[in-house]
């Protein structure tokens, strides 16, 4: 099996003004402070306004920023969207595309997830593709197929284990406090893992990092991150506040 750098990134949604800064600089003394220091990286994405404030409050740390999606153009006449070109601009190294509330509230389609991963890859960022089922789907018994076809359907040409990170996040799981058993994480991760050796080979799936997103807390980032092929976590609510942030890094000290 490849060694993989774990990745816990924090997913801010439409949350964070400028004061928000403070939260980075609290997060920055829990690094600073902690020894032995996480073995894993560490990515916060806000909201793009305040992006480009945040990262230089971090001040040339470790701390890496992503946007929380693209538009597929590098740039043009699509008011109120935002290029990947223009996140990397600001100082981003990731933008999450695929999220499941960009799919249920803008009816994206696996096809534009794929052109917008690849316009992240085209402006040298790494995409974070979003894939999960809803609960509707897991009742019916079609967790497996549906996350397949997210695969197949969402993952652009050229994909490699370096531009690339998949999170899988059940719908039902999200902001809700309900997380599957960590025996379904693991099918789930296996599966997804399965699917990318079928598409990329054996070798670049190996590499490639998977992360569980869905109601991830201190109390249960332990068990969760210590599953099989759980390469780290894409958290929402409890990535706002530092502390609670740190409490789920610290899964990797
Ligand atoms: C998310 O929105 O990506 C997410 C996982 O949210 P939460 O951690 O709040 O469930």
């Amino acid at each position: 099996m490849a060694s993989r750098r774990a990745l816990v990134a924090g997913n801010w949604k439409m949350n964070g003004l400028k004061g928000s800064k403070a939260e980075i600089t609290a997060l920055l003394k829990h690094w600073d402070k902690a020894n032995p220091k996480p073995k894993c990286d560490i990515l916060i994405c806000p909201p793009a306004l305040i992006l480009e404030r945040l990262k230089l409050a971090a001040n040339g740390s470790r701390l890496k920023f992503g946007g929380q999606d693209c538009h597929a153009n590098p740039s043009g006449a699509h008011t109120g969207d935002i290029s990947a070109e223009m996140f990397k601009d600001a100082g981003a190294a990731f933008v999450i595309v695929g999220h499941s509330e960009r799919r249920a509230d803008h009816n994206e389609s696996n096809d534009q997830v794929q052109a917008k991963a690849q316009a992240v890859h085209r402006a040298g960022l790494i995409a974070i593709i979003c894939i999960g089922e809803t609960q509707a789907e897991r009742k019916a018994g079609n967790t497996i197929k549906i996350v397949n076809a997210q695969i197949k359907g969402s993952l652009p040409k050229g994909v490699t284990a370096k531009n690339t990170v998949i999170a899988y996040e059940p719908v039902w799981a999200i902001g809700t406090g309900l997380t599957p058993t960590v025996q379904d994480v693991e099918k789930v991760h296996s599966a997804i893992r399965k699917q990318l050796t079928k598409l990329m080979g054996g070798d670049e799936a190996d590499k490639m990092r998977i992360l569980y997103g869905g109601s991830v807390k201190p109390a249960n980032a332990g068990e969760l991150m210590a599953a099989s092929d759980v390469d780290g976590a894409l958290v929402g609510g409890a990535s706002l506040k530092a502390k609670d942030f740190w409490g789920i890094i610290q899964a990797y000290t």
